[in-house]
């Protein structure tokens, strides 16, 4: 089945009236500033998202979204690959009434000049806030185990692995 690719801004007003679902893609090559937040972005995301009225009649935009991307460990400089998965609601903001409105669980999300949400920013963002603030292999997966790391002195069998740069110019004289 082929993924439908999901639309980059909708009237969440008409769309929560026809109470449309999307469930699709949005492709990697449209997250740069994701992108630009990790080692690389390695797929496509997938995205379902819902519109409707709550029984306050206010619109509701929930969704989820999952995106696979490389991060750089911050203990082993190595790259490893995070799933980030989000979930969200939110309702469009029209006026300060709307924030007065919304209950705490509602995310507010502004509109462009035409009245609609930009669905792959509101998605991107998600991603973004979601991704960990220090990215860092579990301990078991990574290089950099702490029961080897050493403080201070270099381990002396360390000192004897390295070659002698004089060593290096007496064979040479040889
Ligand atoms: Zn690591």
């Amino acid at each position: 089945m082929q993924k439908v690719k999901i639309p980059r801004t909708v009237d969440p007003a008409k769309a929560a009236q026809k109470r449309l679902d999307y469930d699709g893609i949005i492709q990697l090559s449209l997250l740069k500033r994701l992108n630009e937040s990790v080692s690389g972005v390695k797929r496509d995301a997938h995205v379902s998202l819902s519109f409707g009225m709550d029984e306050q009649q206010l619109v509701v935009i929930s969704g989820k979204a999952n995106i696979e991307v490389d991060l750089e460990c911050q203990r082993c400089n190595e790259l490893f690959a995070h799933e980030c998965e989000v979930e969200f609601t939110y309702t469009p903001y029209y006026s300060e009434q709307s924030e007065q409105d919304a209950p705490d669980e509602y995310d507010l999300v502004d509109l462009n000049e035409y009245g609609e949400v930009d669905l792959i920013q509101l998605v991107e963002d998600e991603f973004i806030l979601n991704l960990p603030q220090v990215a860092m292999h579990d301990e078991a997966d990574c290089s950099v185990n702490s029961d080897n790391l050493v403080f201070g002195e270099l381990p002396e069998e360390v000192l004897e692995d390295k070659p002698n740069p004089f060593d290096v110019l007496k064979s040479l004289k040889k």
